[in-house]
Order: structure tokens, then C-alpha cells, then sequence
């Protein structure tokens, strides 16, 4: 499972933050930072969800209200949003 984060959508409600640990807050920016993320494209972070994490992620994606984060399965498939 793959997470992919869209910092340029983010609009730092920190609803993510509570629901798993990888996100956590650059307030100064005014955005959410996925730990551990690869920038594959401008301002697009992507890295793997470990197995013990999929729920946490899951719930980080459905919690942010512009759909920032986005969930894949190994298939590359868009689970979430
Ligand atoms: S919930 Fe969405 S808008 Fe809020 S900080 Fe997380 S990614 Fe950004």
C-alpha cells in the first residue's frame, strides 16, 4: 500500500496528524509533512504504508477535508479518496 500526499492541496487542518503518525505539523508553512516521503513530483510526496499502519492511513486520507492524501494498493488501484 502507497500513500500519496499533495502538499500544494493541503490546507493545514492537522485532522491527518491525530489519525497517524507519519503526518505531523509544519506550522510556520501552514502545511502537514509526511515523514519518510519522496518527492516525485513537485509538492507530491509518496512513500510505502508499513502493514501495522494501513488503518492509520486510511483514516489520515478519509479525515483530510480537500483530499489531499490519497491511498493506492500494491496494484497502483486508488483505493481512498
Ligand atoms: S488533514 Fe489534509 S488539509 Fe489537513 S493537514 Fe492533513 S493533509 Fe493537510
Amino acid at each position: 500500500m502507497q500513500v500519496e500526499f499533495d502538499e500544494d492541496t493541503c490546507i493545514g487542518m492537522y485532522q491527518c496528524v491525530a489519525e497517524w503518525d507519519a503526518f505531523s505539523k509544519d506550522k510556520s508553512a501552514g502545511k502537514a509533512v509526511l515523514e519518510g516521503g519522496e518527492e516525485k513530483e513537485e509538492g507530491m510526496f509518496v512513500r510505502e504504508v508499513p502493514d501495522d499502519a494501513e488503518l492509520d492511513a486510511k483514516f489520515a486520507a478519509r479525515t483530510c477535508p480537500v483530499d489531499a492524501i490519497a491511498i493506492y494498493d500494491d496494484d497502483g488501484e486508488q483505493l481512498i479518496p
